[in-house]
């Protein structure tokens, strides 16, 4: 069985590898280790190894995290899970990203709740590129309403995007919705210049989300191996 480091080691070398194939710049995506229902020992393997980039999907599981590992102050905490308003306090104060804002309700409690000692939370718009029902994210008409909505809150600056094309689909329908992605990254970023983030991508479709634009690749099984439950 290969070790966490190692798992680490291979990853960063797919993205390498990926850029390249797709004449990108080999510093041009950033690898986020989704650690959901891993144990603070695991993803202590993956900090011991350099990495500071850990995405959390639950957020009482994230915080407790948080929380434990606080003394290891570098590490940049990304929230991408669904978020119920009566938790946004606890996401504000112990998160640095948000990438799962899909409703100004969220997004305005966030601002009002983000402490004054902290920097700007740094949020992502989830897009939900092929309208799945069961999927989170407003869909590609309501973008628009929501980033000026969020422009408006001092205490969040917009990154971007994230979203989680359709796993099933065939290559050419999923290409299709990775190519609509990119598409709406581009157009928006050139009217909004802080735009720097297109989170696309998981262990399963790496490579083509990387094709694609991604500017950010949300690994967890290709780092942490395959999760033993679910608490969602
Ligand atoms: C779980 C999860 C991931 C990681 O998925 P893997 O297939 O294990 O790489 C990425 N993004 C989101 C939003 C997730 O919920």
């Amino acid at each position: 069985m290969q070790t966490i480091a190692e798992r680490l080691d291979n990853a960063r070398k797919s993205i390498k590898d990926a850029t390249i194939n797709a004449q990108r710049n080999v510093d041009s995506v950033q690898l986020l280790a989704v650690s959901k229902t891993k144990l603070v020992s695991e993803i202590t393997q993956a900090y011991k190894h350099g990495h500071r980039m850990f995405g959390e999907n639950y957020i009482q599981e994230g915080v407790s995290k948080v929380k434990e590992m606080s003394a290891m102050a570098d590490i940049e905490w990304h929230m991408i899970g669904p978020i119920q308003s009566n938790k946004t306090k606890d996401v504000a104060t112990y998160f640095d990203w948000v990438q799962s804002i899909d409703r100004v309700k969220i997004a305005k409690r966030l601002n009002d709740q983000r402490p004054e000692s902290l920097p700007n939370l740094n949020v992502c718009i989830q897009v939900n590129i092929d309208d799945e029902p069961t999927k989170s994210g407003v869909s590609v008409n309501e973008v628009d309403t929501l980033i000026n909505e969020i422009k408006t809150m001092p205490r969040l600056s917009l990154r971007g995007f994230m979203a989680i094309p359709k796993a099933d689909a065939e290559l050419q329908t999923q290409i299709a919705s990775f190519k609509k992605m990119q598409g709406l990254f581009t157009d928006y970023s050139k009217l909004h210049a802080e735009f720097d983030t297109l989170s696309l991508g998981m262990s399963n479709d790496m490579n083509l989300a990387i094709q694609h634009g991604s500017t950010m690749v949300r690994l967890g099984t290709a780092i942490f191996g395959a999760r033993s439950y679910s608490n969602n």
